[in-house]
């Protein structure tokens, strides 16, 4: 075995050092509020394989991708660059890294034999599912919000995504209830097969490119159950009049308003590409890559107080959205 401290040291290590060899990628995934720590170090998970399998590694193991020190490893997804030799890869729980590297330490030579049980199927159907609140004078105009439907076998999915389905499906279901229907159409959409490459949203996209410039606006739920602390926005300049607005609402529920550079969640990314304004609700993940992805993504890990401030926030910025007389200007294509 050679261990790495770092991916950046795997990815320096020459051409043919690792012939014959299983390469230890032992990087620490660090705690933070907005998840950064995971936004940086799931490209170990993604691309560790080829990378190794490149400099001649026989297979792979990495220190998980999570924040806990349970010894539950995370999953999720990799996949193979082209042409790369298929080596097999996996995650070890945080103490069962910290125990590899000691040994490792003490020995100089390690050998791991690795038995892994994967395998791949062939493909599955899924579909998203999707309800519409009517405009009632510009129903040819759209809001969308979202969360995904499926999540990894290992838990039952409670935080990723049960959570923001829950959320926005509540949020929408309170704007349905209201005697008048807001002004623009509202498309409540649960994505399928987000884990697998944001596969539902990206075939939306491909569907419905006659009529992109009809939806004004998109965003996702979907970092777990915790309470919103921030509000960004990805809009045009000439729109950003909306985000003030807006804060008049979300700042007595604790949210403070943020950049203009949000993401909109995975499935949203698919529309932000093709030049559809954005707005991220962020929650405080600090917990949430402890759980994510693993069998201890459970239902006991939400607190329903929190919860509410979720629905809250989204019933508020959907609405405004759909009843508002904002433009939400179409922003330049991304490639
Ligand atoms: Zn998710």
């Amino acid at each position: 075995m050679v261990r790495f401290g770092s991916f950046d040291t795997l990815k320096k290590a020459k051409k043919g050092s690792l012939k014959g060899k299983i390469a230890f990628v032992d990087e620490l995934t660090p705690k933070h509020r907005e998840g950064n720590g995971y936004g940086k170090n799931s490209v170990i998970r993604r691309t560790s394989a080829s990378i190794a399998a490149d400099k001649g590694a026989i297979g792979v193991v990495i220190r998980s991708i999570g924040t806990t020190n349970d010894r539950f490893a995370h999953t999720g997804q990799m996949s193979y660059a082209k042409g790369s030799k298929k080596i097999p890869i996996g995650a070890l729980s945080s103490p069962d890294a910290n125990l590899l590297a000691t040994m490792i330490k003490k020995a100089g030579h390690v050998k791991l034999s690795m038995t892994l049980a994967t395998e791949i199927l062939p493909a599955g159907k899924s579909a998203n599912v999707i309800a519409e609140i009517k405009g009632r004078e510009k129903s040819e105009e759209v809001i969308i919000l979202g969360a995904h439907l499926d999540s990894w076998d290992l838990g039952t999915g409670a935080l990723d995504d049960g959570a923001g389905v829950g959320i926005v499906s509540e949020a929408a279901r309170l704007i349905a209830a209201m005697p008048q229907k807001p002004r623009r159409t509202i498309r409540l959409v649960l994505w399928a097969a987000e884990e697998i490459g944001l596969v539902g949203s990206k075939q939306y996209v491909r569907e419905h490119m006659a009529d992109l410039k009809n939806i004004k606006l998109v965003s996702e739920s979907d970092f777990g159950g915790s309470n919103i602390f921030r509000f960004d926005s990805n809009f045009a300049s000439s729109d950003l009049h909306f985000v003030d607005n807006v804060m008049k609402v979300l700042a007595p529920l604790g949210i403070e308003k943020g950049n203009n550079t949000a993401g909109g969640g995975p499935d949203s990314w698919p529309f932000r590409m093709k030049g559809v304004p954005v707005f991220s609700l962020r929650q405080n993940g600090i917990d949430y890559f402890d759980y994510h992805h693993t069998p201890n993504d459970t239902l006991d890990k939400l607190d329903p107080k929190q919860m509410q401030q979720n629905v809250a926030a989204w019933s508020a910025v959907i609405y405004m959205a759909a009843e508002s007389d904002v433009e939400f200007s179409h922003l330049p294509v991304k490639q």
